[in-house]
């Protein structure tokens, strides 16, 4: 089974994978270790990841755990995608160093639920956690009981942060 753990940055992905004894891909190391790159972003200051080449250097691995704000773009049985409060996202990328547009790009997205949304329009199986008031090793319990088939109750489509959008008006 191919688990696909996504979510805009800052949610928590890599601390939780990182807690789950399973085998796993962080794809931002992976794309670029592999030479999946394909360009930089310069306005946003990022590299640009071919999905397609992704695809195919991880075609071959299963019972894997795929980690990264992208990876429900590549082939997956489960789409996990971890949630924040957007107010609490602001605070955790500030931390994190990223300048004012690149905070308010994820903020905006986060509250929208973009990453849900194409999650959704891609698969049937995809799962939400929100992230905004649980630890770590709590998130990552709440993976494996969903990979287990026992996680009805964290099927997408329930958490919504629209109303943050409107405080900014
Ligand atoms: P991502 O990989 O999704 O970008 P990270 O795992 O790097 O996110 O986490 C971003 C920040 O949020 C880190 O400082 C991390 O310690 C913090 N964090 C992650 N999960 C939680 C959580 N459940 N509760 C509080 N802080 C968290
Ligand atoms: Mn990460």
């Amino acid at each position: 089974m191919r688990i696909c753990i996504t979510g805009t940055p800052g949610t928590g992905k890599t601390s939780v994978a990182r807690l789950i004894p399973m085998e796993q891909i962080e794809l931002n190391d992976f794309a670029r270790k592999n030479d999946c790159i394909s360009g930089y972003d310069t306005k946003r200051n990022v590299d640009i990841v071919d999905i397609d080449c992704l695809k195919k250097k991880i075609k071959k691995r299963n019972n894997i755990l795929l980690v990264g704000h992208y990876s429900h773009f590549l082939e997956c049985d489960i789409v996990i995608v971890l949630r924040t409060n957007p107010e609490i996202l602001e605070s955790r990328l500030r931390k994190r160093g990223y300048d004012e547009n690149k905070i308010m790009e994820n903020v905006e997205a986060e509250a929208l639920g973009l990453i849900t949304q194409e999650a959704m329009d891609l698969y049937k199986d995809v799962y939400e956690i929100d992230t905004t008031n649980i630890k770590e090793e709590d998130v990552a319990n709440i993976i494996l009981k969903i990979i287990k088939g026992d996680g009805e109750e964290f099927r997408a489509g329930k958490i919504d942060y629209l109303e943050w959008i409107l405080r900014w008006y």
